[in-house]
């Protein structure tokens, strides 16, 4: 049975999942109190690149299955669920800012009419549904409200969020009543996977604790890819050699520059947060979070290993989203590697199929600093490349033209995306992580 739903947030999540749950056959409301947002998408736009929404965006839109607001009160109008895809940024400490799912919850709360199921699929700490649940019950002054909240945590990936809304490897509901359950159950019942019924703060923790341990398997292989460096030994190989182990596997293994994007820093340290709020010692958290913060130092101290004096070296830099297949910058490591070059006093060529109109907004074209279109038309006349995003075209670049382009030729490989030997054959001076000392 198709459900009413609204869908609060229109970011990567809420937009995601506005237009899929329309596919599946609900009628959704997306809203955002962001007019510019709201505009774009009423206009057929999409505020975000994520390969294949835009496809599943048109048709939905035009079928009215989905239809966008501005207003928080209209948009939960007649609705049964309410799904709340707000951010939840870090605070200056490393806590989650949860001011946005505050606000949310009040405004619900004040036009709160009939029976709602609020959904809380932000990334939230253990125990915020129990917030929401207090907060929806105070800003109701005394009115019998009825509702439920659930917890339904997000675990999309940029770059495959639509493959992964319809082929997840497991959905997670917290509820804590029978009718949040059906309601839940039934909504993604055309989805065929494994799904996990859990109470709230179970449900809740599963979604910190998974971000947590993948960032901790990233930085875990980035410590010992230092070592790697120092001994000799490959990294690559080392990754293989453990992943062949079904206890570790091989996935999220890869040694370079470290992790990025809206998730997994904010979520390290707003859990190393949640525990010492608990007193518990969370240090090893920590840890990840330092590793990771290094990584950009260690790629520098490669491109000075590489050409000495970096000032008016001409850099090109391939890659500037967090990941492949994404226009997302938050977090991203090439805005700091770009910061420093230029501190550097480098002169620098970048190239990103998605991503460059979001940086253009952080560090605007200049003189020491060239966006051009084509990935070759960044190599000419470079001392060296640095690979800072493992874009598929740059996995399969013609590496004879990018020698011949480059005025020296030298590549700085920041996630191991070529084979060293391969690299050596067009005369290359190679740099990467964690595979043995420079070339
Ligand atoms: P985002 O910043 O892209 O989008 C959040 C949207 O919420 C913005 O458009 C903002 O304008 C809107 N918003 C804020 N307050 C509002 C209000 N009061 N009313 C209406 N709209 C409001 O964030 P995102 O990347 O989509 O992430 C959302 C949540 O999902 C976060 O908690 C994040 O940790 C989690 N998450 C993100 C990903 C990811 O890959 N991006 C994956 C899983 C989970």
């Amino acid at each position: 049975m198709a459900l009413k739903i609204a869908v609060v947030g229109m970011g990567y999540v809420g937009l995601t999942t506005a237009v899929c749950l329309a596919k599946l056959g609900n009628d959704v409301v997306g809203v955002d109190k962001d007019a510019r947002k709201v505009k774009m998408l009423k206009g057929g736009k999409l505020p975000i690149y994520e390969p294949g929404l835009y496809d599943l965006f048109r048709q939905v839109v035009n079928s009215e299955k989905l239809v966008f607001e501005e207003s928080i009160p209209r948009a939960i109008e007649n609705v049964g669920v309410i799904f709340i895809c707000v951010g939840t940024p870090s605070l200056s400490d490393g806590t989650a800012d949860l001011s946005q799912v505050e606000e949310v919850a009040r405004t619900i709360s004040e036009n709160l009419d009939s029976y709602r199921l609020i959904v809380e699929k932000s990334t939230v700490p253990v125990n915020t549904a129990k917030w929401i649940r207090r907060t929806i019950e105070l800003y109701s002054k005394g009115r019998s409200v009825e509702f439920d909240v659930a917890s339904n945590p997000e675990f999309l990936r940029e770059g495959r969020a639509v493959e992964d809304f319809f082929h997840p490897d497991r959905i997670v509901i917290g509820v804590d009543s029978e009718r949040a359950k059906k309601l839940l159950l039934e909504l993604y019942s055309p989805i065929d996977t494994k799904v996990l019924v859990v109470d709230i703060p179970t449900a809740e923790l599963i979604k910190h604790a998974s971000n947590s341990f993948l960032a901790l398997k990233i930085s875990f292989i980035n410590m010992i890819a230092d070592l790697c460096d120092k001994t000799g030994a490959d990294v690559k190989m080392v990754a293989d050699g453990m992943g062949l182990d079904k206890r570790i596997g091989r996935a999220f293994l890869d040694a370079g520059l470290g992790y990025g994007g809206s998730c997994f820093p904010k979520d390290t340290k707003a859990l190393f947060r949640i525990g010492e709020s608990y007193h518990l010692d969370f240090g090893l958290l920590k840890a990840v979070d330092v590793i990771n913060q290094g990584r950009v130092e260690r790629f520098i101290e490669k491109v000075k290993d590489a050409l000495w004096v970096l000032k008016d070296k001409v850099i090109a830099v391939w890659g500037l989203s967090f990941k492949p297949d994404t226009d997302d910058i938050r977090e991203a490591p090439s805005i700091r590697i770009v910061r420093r070059l230029l501190e550097e006093g480098a002169s620098l060529r970048l190239f990103d199929p998605k991503a460059m109109e979001n940086v253009k907004r952080v560090f605007p074209p200049s003189g020491r600093l060239l966006y051009v279109n084509d990935m070759y038309e960044a190599v000419d006349g470079a001392n060296a490349l640095l690979i800072v995003t493992e874009w598929n075209e740059f996995k399969t670049a013609d590496l004879r033209k990018v020698a011949s382009y480059m005025k020296t030729p030298v590549v700085v490989d920041g996630r191991n995306i070529f084979e060293p030997e391969e690299v050596k054959k067009h005369n290359i001076f190679y740099y990467s992580m964690g595979r043995g000392k420079s070339a």
